[in-house]
């Protein structure tokens, strides 16, 4: 497969997520198993990464501090999505969706129509990968190639968006890659997008505070990926998105840890929410 190495940037941050689920997926007691997260892994080790020792070290430090991280806010946003479509949300966004396979491996009831956004070069790569596989998804899927900086909400509209129905919002790892301005006016968007009864979801709390993100950009392995860190919206989201017309609820790291039977492991993991419009 000709996938050259067009992967770049931000981009190669979805195929770190990919590798953590795909160790994730082999557990026994795994959280949740995406059938594909070893396929990317496996593709982009051999077109993608210039020096696979050097990206099989990055990836053991990536474990090592978003490990668990990453394998509970799959598995949390797994579950809200799939409450977020029985409560009667049929549409579902996933901005910056890099690698998630959800639109092929979660039990979605019928109708349900789902968006992934992300920029060209990954969701190229993407694309490319899942046909290899004969990936076939469990719901109606449309890919769009954009700039999540960019006019997004028209080509969102334009690809079949129904502004008048709820919506299920996901935004896992993306604001931490954008600035202040640009996360706001991202955030901004999806409340004007969101009819009653929409949903979102993501991460939070400060970025400046958290110890664990101070732990990362003091590894210099993880430099390739920390040096991409813009701040995100610099200031919590859970009281911002109360102005912004959202009903917020939040659960800690440790909180998950221990509803998902993994208590005991660090937890000074930045925090996670489920959102809704009244
Ligand atoms: N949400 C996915 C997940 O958790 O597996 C991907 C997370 S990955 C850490 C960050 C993603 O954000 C990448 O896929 C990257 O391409 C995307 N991204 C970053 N900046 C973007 C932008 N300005 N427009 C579109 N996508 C962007």
């Amino acid at each position: 497969m000709d996938t050259g190495n067009r992967v770049t940037g931000v981009s190669r941050t979805a195929i770190g997520v990919a590798a953590l689920r795909a160790m994730e997926s082999r557990r026994p007691d795994a959280l949740f198993v995406d059938p594909y997260a070893e396929a990317f892994v496996a593709e982009a080790m051999t077109s993608i990464a210039e020096d696979p020792a050097v990206a099989a070290e990055q990836l053991d430090q990536a474990m090592r501090l978003f490990g668990l991280h990453i394998v509970l806010r799959t598995r949390y946003y797994d579950d809200y999505l799939l409450r977020a479509a029985a409560a009667g949300c049929r549409q579902v966004v996933l901005l910056a969706a890099g690698l998630d396979t959800r639109a092929f491996r979660l039990d979605w009831p019928d109708g349900v129509r789902l968006f992934e956004l992300d920029l060209p070069d990954l969701l190229d790569y993407k694309e490319r990968v899942l046909a290899a596989q004969r990936a076939v998804a469990r719901c109606a899927r449309t890919v769009l190639r954009v700039d999540l900086r960019d006019d997004w909400p028209a080509r969102l509209v334009e690809a079949g968006l129904r502004q008048g129905e709820p919506t299920a919002w996901l935004i896992e790892g993306l604001l931490v890659y954008l600035s202040a301005d640009e996360a706001a006016r991202l955030l901004s968007a999806v409340g004007d997008l969101s009819a009653p009864g929409s949903r979102v979801a993501c991460e939070h709390r400060d970025t400046a505070s958290n110890p664990l993100l101070a732990r990362a950009r003091a590894t210099p392995e993880m430099d390739e990926v920390t040096s991409l860190w813009k701040g995100g919206l610099g200031e919590d989201l859970v009281p911002w998105l109360g102005r912004h017309g959202w009903r917020v609820e939040a659960v800690d790291g440790a909180e998950l840890a221990e509803a998902y039977g993994r208590a005991g492991a660090e937890v000074d993991f930045i925090g996670f929410l489920t959102a809704v419009r009244d």
